[in-house]
């Protein structure tokens, strides 16, 4: 006889049951499943994987990594029954209302998996979705034009597309050293709901996490400046290898040169 299972797929912490907020979680970032096979969740971290939260403490113990791997086995290898698993999870009168955070760990990482949650929420109108998200371009393409009425997101740097956001159109959010620096920058604190991110004033500042590792990494800078200084050092660099490969060497130089003497 074969026994049925139920799957639940959305979770909620002491903190998250307080503001009505279901979960959705991937595992951060990059790793490999049980069966050997290689997975990033998060194709645009930048220097946030550095810093990731998810990353950390109670994401790294067993069970808990173990259930966000098997969410995205479930995602992988069944994108059509995870989809429908959702949604019917999704029928209970308890997410008429409710708010479900997708991922808080883990991103939108392939066009498929986008348009999957896309579909979801167009299902269950009655229930209402956000996301922290640096897959700039591909919600350009797939959200943007035509967005789900029961879906809120943010843009967060710390990413590699950060230079494709304009905080004057985008709404965006960053990771600031702490509560001071964000008011100084007259950005607006998420920290008593997280829902602020996306229903709150904007643009969003977020306080670092009190880990100290990396706040030290950190080292007193917002997310955006971090990233910044990255792309800009990488970008120096590609110049600089470029000008090198321009230039001939004074191999070359003998090389012509000899071919000039007969
Ligand atoms: S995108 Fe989010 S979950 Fe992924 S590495 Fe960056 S901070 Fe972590």
């Amino acid at each position: 006889m074969r026994t049925e299972v139920t799957v639940t797929l959305l979770r909620q912490n002491r903190e998250l049951k307080r503001l009505d907020i279901w979960n959705w979680s991937l595992p951060a970032f990059a790793g490999k499943l049980p069966d050997g096979r290689n997975y990033n969740t998060c194709p645009s971290a930048g220097i946030c994987a550095q810093a990731c939260y998810a990353r950390n403490g109670t994401y790294l113990f067993p069970n808990v990594k173990a259930r966000h791997q098997e969410n995205l086995r479930f995602v992988l290898d069944d994108l059509p029954g995870w989809k429908r698993a959702m949604i019917d999870e999704l029928a209970h009168k308890k997410f008429i209302d409710a708010w479900v955070r997708i991922h808080d760990s883990g991103d939108f990482f392939s066009r498929d998996y986008l348009s999957a949650w896309l579909e979801v929420m167009r299902v269950r109108l009655r229930t209402r979705f956000y996301a922290y998200t640096k897959e700039v371009s591909v919600f350009r393409e797939l959200v943007e034009p035509d967005p789900p009425p029961n879906f809120w997101w943010v843009y967060s740097y710390g990413g590699t597309q950060d230079a494709s956001l304009d905080p004057a159109v985008d709404r965006v959010a960053d990771v600031f050293p702490d509560e001071e620096s964000i008011e100084a920058a007259g950005w607006h604190s998420q920290e008593e709901s997280d829902l602020l991110a996306v229903i709150g004033p904007a643009p969003v500042g977020i306080p670092a996490n009190n880990i100290a590792h990396f706040k030290a990494k950190q080292a007193g800078r917002r997310w955006s400046r971090w990233q910044a200084g990255v792309d800009a050092a990488r970008a120096e660099r590609r110049a600089r290898a470029s000008t090198a490969a321009s230039t001939p060497t004074a191999v070359d130089d003998q090389a012509g040169a000899g071919r000039r003497t007969p």
